[in-house]
């Protein structure tokens, strides 16, 4: 529509020589509901599409560095020079300073657990004839309370104390993959 003719269009809207007509009313344009029956049947022009959604996402600096550490065997702590906590798992920001922490420091593979729990149910809700025996462990060169969440193994259920030194125990080399799960489970020493 030109400049022109949608003035003079405006213009008669005003002086009333266009009307809008109320001849037509919703209830004249009624829709169709569709059924099942109608796609199976092709009544309607439809088009069948997959999805291809991919999705990645990032673990973070510190948990990324974290997970490539235990491939190679290690475990990965970050220390805040200002309080001087050595954090685990590694965090990039110091949440009593309330600031970036400083450095990577290794931290052992040996620690004690800090509290556990004895499952008999399993994943989906089944008995297991052997419990599993999930574990906060406080790392050993990390700070009081610092730990990572695991499970121990080679352990008689009955004997599992708070404070108890454990090891981890780390899949081969060749299997590991760069998961929290390198470490097969943690297990009592002396
Ligand atoms: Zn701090």
């Amino acid at each position: 529509m030109g400049r022109a003719h949608a003035k003079e269009l405006s213009r008669s809207y005003a002086k009333g020589v266009i009307k809008v007509s109320s001849k037509f009313k919703a209830e004249d344009f009624k829709g169709i509901a569709l059924s099942e029956e109608d796609f199976k049947e092709k009544k309607v022009i439809f088009s069948d599409i997959r999805a291809k959604a991919y999705y990645a996402w990032t673990a973070g600096v510190a948990i990324s560095r974290f997970l490539s550490e235990l491939k190679e065997g290690k475990i990965i702590a970050r220390k805040c020079n200002k309080c001087g906590r050595v954090l685990i798992p590694p965090r990039m920001f110091c949440e009593l300073c309330y600031r970036p922490t400083d450095e990577w420091v290794y931290v052992k593979d040996t620690g004690r657990v800090n509290t556990f729990s004895i499952a008999w149910i399993g994943v989906n809700a089944s008995r297991l004839k052997e419990p599993l025996i999930p574990a906060v462990i406080e790392i050993d060169g990390a700070s009081p309370g610092m730990g990572i969440y695991h499970m121990l193994g080679e352990v008689d259920p009955a004997e599992v104390r708070i404070g108890m030194n454990v090891q981890a125990v780390w899949k081969p080399k060749e299997e590991r993959k760069g998961c929290i799960t390198d470490i097969k489970y943690f297990k009592p020493i002396k």
